[in-house]
């Protein structure tokens, strides 16, 4: 009789051996139906070899339901599934999970039934009905996603089907996505591109894993060369997957890309409706889908005939996944391109310390490509002295960034401000009593957002009215907004040049690929003048028209004081920066700081990244922080504070004594509270030879806690709050 090993999509499940029914055929890989008590749940075919489980006698074993008709996953991704469970501590079935698509994707189903509004008015139009027929506009998709869309309950988008308002449309699901070609416009590369694009074309070609750290500054045509590799891995017939930090870049890449191969890339990310990832995850996993663009969940898909990873942006602290598997993409894209034995390129203008590390001891080869593409020049930059040349009271721009601004317009250029905060005011408080909004669930001030009459809590979400009075000495009029956001530099703006054309791009405002592309549109057509920005505008976008860049509080992203607090502060700033001058005219940066000799700012200005770098290194490398040693966060949480203390205690109590290795803490985390629960925390410093994620596994295995209790590790950890 013959038995295979699962394992299940649970996260709290080993794997588990069933009974393979006659005449079904599975091997390591197959997706396959599994029963458990009376559900069924779906799982992958594992070598039991490589997964210990309880010895189940052949009697006692229960048989599969059914095997799916895909193709099974192959081994390189099962490695890579295993290796990113034991690097990073997570179930093996949480792992799984990235790899597979809802369980409607696995079936067979040809066609879907989605809906969309046919334009007619029905007789009754309820507030509610215009509001959900207003929202969808020409959007399709399920009955669910309208009603998200819409903001209504799934029964208004049903009464709107009945009246004929909505109709239902058959989709057909599995429609061949076009192949890109590869000779379908390909530039003229200068001499340097040409040169790194071969050598990149090489690799692809040879086969064999090879990581390469693409280092340009921004606009020296990284996109240009990495795509002569994606056109030699669509030559030999293989798939070539690009990952990208945020989807808002998803529709500009999608474009460029159109303009190159002659058609878009399948893309994969979480704004996808339902039935196109389903059709994405199929032509994927078919090896159809050759060139695939997406957020850091496209790595872990079953790519059948991989044969190159682009990491762009590669520095990007967004690749590292928060919540779940605290897995980070650049690290993991890494490992499936060796596991895989493909080139994988990570592309970046300000690499981050541990990749420029790995080129330096040679284990990445890195391809500089020296020079701004077509000759543009890199802007001036200058750092403007808050405290020598002040704004007026009040106010946030400096009288030489408001003149630069006035310049700009009259000389019809766009310009840009960037601020690395959401909202109008950071703080809210009572001028009369002193009262502070904080959030209820955190250890954070609650935000204003003007626009929205709100005030809410970026960690948890809570929002709340803006209130008129003070609920703590209930004085009218009282409250104050202390410090500025994106929204009150856009209030300065307005006051100060109210002709204008302003627009604010956040994840408030630009939260889907559709609403970027509406962006990038009205900038390209001249309809906008100034954009003030959080750090989603620094990275991607190429305006040939805008020539102004103000960095309205350099301080900022110094203030956290975490490891790489400086090291972010000088990439995000020269992101941002690489956005003045793209075109033709010259581009000038100019940086409000109230510490201008700080090392970040002279290197910025005086355009020392090199310098910069080898402090920074030497700093890491002498107090053996990451690259040169390993970090890892334990974070305890309970709603019960007490309960989160005691066992945090508990937990550094039984701290195991290993040679260079400390544990530091318990102590309240930064954010002692999240989503209502106390949080404590535990690091965990040691030298690189320390087997880190072997002596915790121990070290926590060996202990027990409530239910009510979460214990979380992150290891390598990007977030220190
Ligand atoms: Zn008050
Ligand atoms: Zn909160």
């Amino acid at each position: 009789m013959s038995r295979a090993r699962l394992i299940l999509l649970n996260a709290a499940l080993g794997p588990l051996d069933y009974r393979v029914p006659h005449g079904m055929a599975v091997e390591p890989g197959s997706i396959v139906v599994a029963p458990l008590g009376p559900r069924q749940l779906v799982g992958v075919v594992w070598e039991p070899e490589r997964l210990p489980a309880e010895e189940v006698g052949d009697n006692r074993l229960r048989p599969l339901v059914h095997a799916y008709d895909l193709p099974p996953l192959g081994a390189p991704l099962r490695r890579l599934i295993e290796w990113t469970a034991d690097y990073y501590l997570s179930p093996l079935g949480a792992v799984l999970r990235m790899a597979l698509p809802s369980s409607g994707a696995l079936d067979g189903a040809r066609s879907i039934t989605e809906y969309r509004a046919t334009g007619h008015v029905p007789e009754r139009l309820t507030p509610q009905r215009a509001q959900a027929l207003e929202r969808i506009g020409e959007r399709l998709g399920l009955i669910r996603e309208l009603a998200i869309v819409g903001g209504v309950s799934d029964g208004v988008i049903r009464g709107l089907v009945k009246t004929g308002a909505i109709e239902a449309v058959e989709i057909a699901l599995d429609d061949p996505f076009p192949l890109p070609d590869p000779d379908h416009d390909p530039p003229a590369l200068e001499p340097a591109q040409a040169q790194t694009a071969a050598e990149l074309r090489a690799a692809v070609e040879a086969g064999d894993f090879a990581p390469y750290l693409l280092d340009g500054v921004t606009g020296s045509g990284k996109t240009e060369v990495y795509f002569e590799a994606i056109a030699q891995a669509i030559r030999s017939g293989r798939q070539a997957l690009v990952l990208l930090p945020e989807i808002a870049l998803t529709e500009p890449f999608l474009k460029r890309f159109a303009a190159r191969f002659g058609t878009e890339p399948v893309p994969w990310h979480s704004g996808l409706r339902q039935a196109q990832r389903r059709r994405a995850w199929r032509a994927i996993a078919s090896g159809e889908a050759r060139v695939v663009v997406g957020a850091r969940s496209a790595l872990f898909l079953p790519y059948p005939r991989l044969g190159l990873i682009v990491v762009d942006e590669a520095h990007e602290a967004s690749f590292k996944q928060e919540e779940g598997v605290q897995y980070h993409a650049r690290d993991v894209a890494v490992m499936r391109a060796k596991l895989e034995q493909v080139p994988v390129v990570l592309a970046s203008a300000t690499p981050a310390i541990e990749s420029r590390h790995m080129a330096e001891i040679g284990i990445y080869k890195e391809l500089r490509l020296p020079d701004r593409y077509g000759g543009a020049r890199m802007p001036d930059m200058a750092a403007l002295d808050m405290l020598q040349d002040p704004p007026p009271r009040g106010r946030w721009l400096a009288p030489r960034l408001v003149q630069a601004l006035e310049e700009n317009l009259e000389a019809g250029e766009q310009s840009l401000l960037f601020l690395n905060r959401r909202g109008y005011a950071p703080l809210t408080l009572c001028r009369h009593c002193g009262y502070r909004f904080q959030c209820p669930n955190c250890t954070a001030w609650m935000v204003e957002h003007r626009f929205t009459h709100r005030l809410a809590c970026h960690h948890c979400g809570h929002v709340m009215p803006a209130p008129r009075a003070c609920p703590e000495c209930k004085e009218e009029d009282s409250l104050v907004a202390c410090g500025p956001g994106v929204e009150r530099i856009a209030d300065e703006v307005h006051a100060l040049l109210p002709e204008a054309r302003t627009i604010i791009v956040t994840s408030d405002t630009i939260w889907s690929p559709a609403k970027a592309a509406e962006f990038v549109a009205r900038m390209e057509n001249g309809e906008i003048d100034i954009v003030i920005g959080t750090q989603l505008v620094t990275k991607g976008y190429h305006f040939p028209n805008l020539t102004l860049v103000g960095v309205v509080d350099a301080d900022l992203g110094l203030a956290g004081g975490d490891l790489r607090a400086a090291e972010r502060s000088f990439q995000q700033i020269r992101q941002v920066s690489g956005r003045a001058g793209r075109g033709e005219r010259h581009g000038r940066v100019l940086v409000q700081t109230h510490d201008p000799g700080a090392r970040v700012i002279q290197a910025l200005v005086g355009g020392d990244a090199e310098g910069f770098y080898a402090a920074e290194t030497d700093a890491r490398r002498e107090a053996a922080m990451p690259p040169f040693g390993r970090l890892a966060a334990i974070i305890i949480s309970s709603e019960d504070q007490a309960e989160a203390n005691a066992t945090a205690r508990m937990i550094g109590r039984a701290a195991p004594r290993v040679d260079n290795m400390a544990v530091f803490g318990p102590a309240p985390a930064p954010l002692a509270m999240l989503r209502g629960r106390h949080r404590f925390r535990l690091l965990v410093h040691a030298a690189r030879a320390v087997p880190v994620q072997d002596v915790i596994r121990e070290w926590l295995g060996a202990l027990s806690w409530r239910n009510s209790v979460r214990v979380s590790v992150d290891v390598d950890p990007y977030s220190f709050l």
